[in-house]
C-alpha cells in the first residue's frame, strides 16, 4: 500500500511495523452536534483505506476516539468559547447533561455511519439499532473512559520535564521538542502574533504555543460539569492528550497509521506528536495521513459554522445514502473535494448507470477473474486510486468476459466500495427501474423547459441525461432517446 505522508511530503510504501498487520488509530467524532457532510468525507475515506487493506489481506487493528469532554476551540484552549466548553454549552441550550449530550449525538454519528457502509473500527458491520452503550466494544474509545491514562501519560511527560504548572492548567512546553513545528515548518515566533488574548487569559503561561493538558476546574472552569480528580486537583482533560493516552493505550508506543483532516496539522497533530515524544521519547506514529476538505462553491471549508449539509438534510431532499458514498470515494482523499447538488446529482446518475449495467449482466454469478483482481489491486495500492477502479469497472463491463464472471467480480470490489451492488439482484423493483424512472422524469423536466422557452435549463438537463448513458435528440414525433 502507499499513501501520502504528511511528514514526508509525498507518496510512500507503507511498511508496518509488523509485517501483515497495519496498525492504525482515526482521529474521530466530537460528539456535542450533528455531523455535518465535511467530516464525513473523512470517515468515508478511511472506511475504504480499511477495506481495501483487509481486501489486499492485512490484518487491520485500528482505533477510532471519540471526543466526548473537554472540546473547546478547535485553535486553542482559552478560545473565544473561553468559559465554557462546547460540551457544557450545548447541554445548557438542550437542558440535558453533558453526557447525555454526548451519548444523544454518538448515536446520530453511527447511524451515519451504518447508512454509510462505514465498518466500525474493530471490521465489522454496524447492526442497526446499535447505540452508544455497545461502541466500546466495536473498538472506539470515548475520551471520559481514558482519564486515567491520561493523567499516566501526562505524569510520564511531567517526569521528563516536558510540562510546567500554572493556578490554572498544566501545560505542554513546546520549547522542549525542537521540531515542534516539523508539519508546518512555521517558526514558533511567528505563532506569538494574534494569541495576545490568550495569554492575556493566563498570564502564567509561557509561550503562545504551550497547550493544556490538564485543565484546572478553577476560575473560568469552576462550574465545568465533567471533572475528575488528578495529581493536580480536579478537572478536566485538554482535548489533545486523549489522542495520545487512546492511541498507545491500545496501539503501543508504535504504530502505524493516524489519519485526521488536514485541519489538525498545524495544532492538533502537532501537539499530538510533541506529546509522545514527551511521554515516550520517540515520536510514535510512522506515518500521518490527511484527507483533504470538503469546499463549497466558495472554496471555503464546509463546516458546521457555515451551516452545512448533514446526511439526513441530504436523504431529505431524495437521494441515497449511496449516492454520498459514491461521491466521496470517487475523488481521492488528498484532492479538495467541491460540494453541490450539482456533484451529488452526477454522483447518483452514474451510480444508477452502473446498477442498470449490473442489472443487465443477469443474475448467475460466475468466477471472479484473476487478472481484473490484479488491476484493481494496483489502484487501491497507489495511493487508493477509486477512479481508477470506477474506470476498471467500466472496462470490465465493456469487455468480452462472460456476464456471470464480470458479475462475480464487480461483487468481489463492492467489498472495498461497498456500494450494495448487489441490491440490484434482490430487488423487485430494482435500481434499474428507478434508473427508468428517473429517466423519464428528466424528459419530462426537460419538454417543460422547452415549452417555457427555458433553453439553458433544457440544456442542463440535456446534460443530466447524458451522465445516465443517453442521448436525447428532438424529432418532430417528440423527444428521441438512444444510449451512447
Ligand atoms: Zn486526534
Amino acid at each position: 500500500m502507499k499513501l501520502y505522508s504528511t511528514l514526508d511530503r509525498e507518496i510512500v510504501k507503507i511498511e508496518p511495523n509488523k509485517k501483515g498487520v497495519i496498525t492504525m488509530y482515526n482521529c474521530g467524532p466530537t460528539v456535542y452536534f450533528r455531523m455535518h457532510l465535511g467530516n464525513i468525507r473523512a470517515y468515508v475515506n478511511w472506511d475504504i483505506l480499511h477495506r481495501a487493506l483487509l481486501y489486499l489481506g492485512y490484518k487491520v487493528e485500528r482505533v477510532m476516539n471519540i471526543t466526548d469532554v473537554g472540546h473547546m476551540t478547535s485553535q486553542d484552549d482559552f478560545g473565544d468559547d473561553f468559559g465554557t466548553d462546547k460540551m457544557d454549552r450545548q447541554a445548557e441550550r438542550e437542558g440535558l447533561q453533558p453526557i447525555d449530550i454526548a451519548n444523544k449525538y454518538i448515536d446520530t454519528v453511527l447511524d451515519d455511519y451504518r447508512k454509510l457502509n462505514i465498518l466500525a473500527p474493530n471490521g465489522k458491520e454496524i447492526p442497526a439499532g446499535m447505540n452508544f452503550e455497545t461502541v466500546s466494544e466495536y473498538g472506539w474509545t470515548r475520551a471520559t473512559e481514558y482519564i486515567e491514562e491520561m493523567i499516566e501519560i501526562v505524569k510520564k511527560m511531567e517526569g521528563r520535564g516536558y510540562t510546567y504548572e500554572t493556578k490554572q492548567a498544566i501545560y505542554f512546553d513546546v520549547t522542549k521538542v525542537p521540531d515542534y513545528n516539523i508539519f508546518t515548518g512555521q517558526d514558533l515566533s511567528e505563532k506569538k502574533i494574534g494569541v495576545r488574548e490568550e495569554v492575556g487569559v493566563d498570564p502564567e503561561k509561557r509561550n503562545p504555543a504551550d497547550f493544556v493538558l490538564w485543565m484546572k476546574k478553577v476560575g473560568k472552569y469552576e462550574d465545568h460539569i465533567m471533572n475528575w480528580s488528578s495529581p493536580w486537583g480536579d478537572g478536566f482533560p485538554g482535548w489533545h492528550i486523549e489522542c495520545s493516552a487512546m492511541g498507545t493505550a491500545i496501539l503501543g508506543e508504535s504504530f502505524d497509521i493516524h489519519t485526521g483532516g488536514i485541519d489538525h496539522i498545524p495544532v492538533h497533530h502537532s501537539n499530538e506528536r510533541a506529546q509522545n515524544i514527551g511521554a515516550f521519547g520517540h515520536p510514535v506514529v510512522k506515518y500521518w495521513i490527511h484527507n483533504e476538505w470538503l469546499v463549497n462553491k466558495d472554496n471555503e471549508k464546509l463546516s458546521k459554522s457555515k451551516g452545512a449539509d448533514t446526511l439526513p438534510e441530504v436523504l431529505e431532499l431524495g437521494y441515497e445514502a449511496m449516492d454520498v458514498r459514491y461521491l466521496f470515494l470517487s475523488v481521492n482523499y488528498r484532492a479538495k473535494m467541491n460540494f453541490s447538488i450539482d456533484a451529488l446529482d452526477g454522483a447518483r446518475n452514474s451510480r444508477l448507470a452502473l446498477l442498470k449495467k449490473i442489472k443487465e449482466l443477469g443474475s448467475k454469478v460466475g468466477k471472479v477473474l484473476p487478472a481484473y483482481v490484479e488491476l484493481f489491486k494496483k489502484d487501491l495500492e497507489n495511493n487508493l486510486n477509486m477512479s481508477g477502479v470506477l474506470a476498471l469497472i467500466n472496462e470490465l463491463l465493456k469487455s468480452d468476459q462472460k456476464d456471470e464472471d464480470k458479475l462475480a467480480t464487480i461483487l468481489d470490489f463492492d467489498k472495498v466500495l461497498a456500494l450494495n451492488l448487489d441490491s440490484i439482484l434482490n430487488e423487485e423493483k430494482g435500481n434499474g427501474q428507478v434508473m427508468d424512472d428517473r429517466l423519464d422524469e428528466l424528459l419530462e423536466k426537460r419538454l417543460e423547459a422547452k415549452r417555457q422557452k427555458d433553453y439553458a435549463l433544457a440544456d442542463s438537463v440535456r446534460d443530466e441525461i447524458k451522465e445516465l448513458g443517453y442521448l436525447v435528440s428532438d424529432t418532430p414525433e417528440g423527444q428521441v432517446v438512444s444510449k451512447i
